[in-house]
């Protein structure tokens, strides 16, 4: 249910044939990633943030799913950093604060030091070694593979978030971008993680593992998350929505209301599979 949910193709991006030939494979795709999140949040790495071509701004889609990681890492008890672009942070920073939350924010982070690797909206090298746009387009800025492949020889655990095909852990299922995705065999990234979590657009993705990880814990660790408010934050503090390309209270062309609407649905779902 909270996988079809995340999966609602609002911005008719195309994601929906790719998510039902993933699912009919791996249908406990979700559960399996909450798992694994309930597993190992003791330290947990938060890597996010994708600079849009061709300014190389980063976008609004990836860092309030990142926030909100690392605030259920923080309720579950564990400790969180993130890795992103020196723009991606300073956006992030005021938004941590006002959650209350403790992220710290890493430079260079050494892999095995962590329990768990969560990949958010993350350029994944494609084939020829290039990073792209879901149109095509190279992008321009920091990207992180290196996390990804460091943690795959040291056997740290990773989870790879994406909703177009050319993100981090998308390596899992390339042939599925590459048959579905128009451009696919261009951007489909090779770059693969322990479990993949395909979305409609990635925060949804980042709240639908939280809100499967709520229901196995048995709490609500999407309480009090305040949608419209955060993605406003990080829009003030210099990202923009990676399809307008505009400095807008939107993310990924979908108007900030339908974000909150994804996020009411998914915190009505774990209340009242809680009361079960
Ligand atoms: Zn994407
Ligand atoms: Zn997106």
């Amino acid at each position: 249910m909270i996988a079809h949910l995340i999966n609602t193709d609002a911005g008719n991006r195309g994601i929906i044939p790719v998510y039902i030939e993933y699912r009919s494979k791996r249908p406990d795709f979700l559960r399996s990633a909450a798992k694994l999140l309930l597993e190992n949040c003791g330290r947990v790495l938060v890597v996010t943030g994708f600079p849009v071509p061709p300014s190389g701004i980063p976008e609004t889609d990836g860092p309030p799913g990142a926030i909100a990681l690392c605030r259920a890492v923080e309720m579950l008890g564990g400790r969180s950093e993130v890795a992103a672009q020196e723009e991606v942070i300073r956006a992030m920073k005021p938004v941590a604060k006002e959650y209350g939350i403790r992220i710290k924010f890493t430079e260079n982070p050494e892999v095995k030091s962590y329990d768990l690797v969560i990949f958010v909206e993350t350029p994944g090298k494609a084939s020829d070694g290039n990073h792209y746009s879901m149109s095509g387009l190279p992008v321009r800025g920091r990207t992180f593979d290196r996390l990804a492949e460091d943690a795959e020889r040291e056997g740290t655990p990773t989870i790879g978030i994406g909703d177009g095909g050319n993100e981090v852990g998308m390596g899992n299922i390339r042939d599925l971008v590459v048959k579905y995705i128009p451009s696919g065999e261009r951007i489909a990234s090779v770059v693969r993680t322990d479990e993949l979590i395909i979305s409609a657009v990635s925060n949804w993705g980042a709240y639908g593992l939280i809100a499967e990880a709520s229901i196995e814990e048995g709490r609500n660790l999407l309480k009090g998350w305040r949608e419209e408010e955060t993605v406003k934050k990080l829009v003030e503090g210099g990202l923009i929505d990676g399809v307008s390309k505009r400095r807008e209270i939107s993310v990924d062309g979908i108007p900030i209301g339908i974000h909150a609407d994804i996020l009411r649905l998914l915190i009505g779902i774990v209340e009242m599979r809680l009361k079960d």
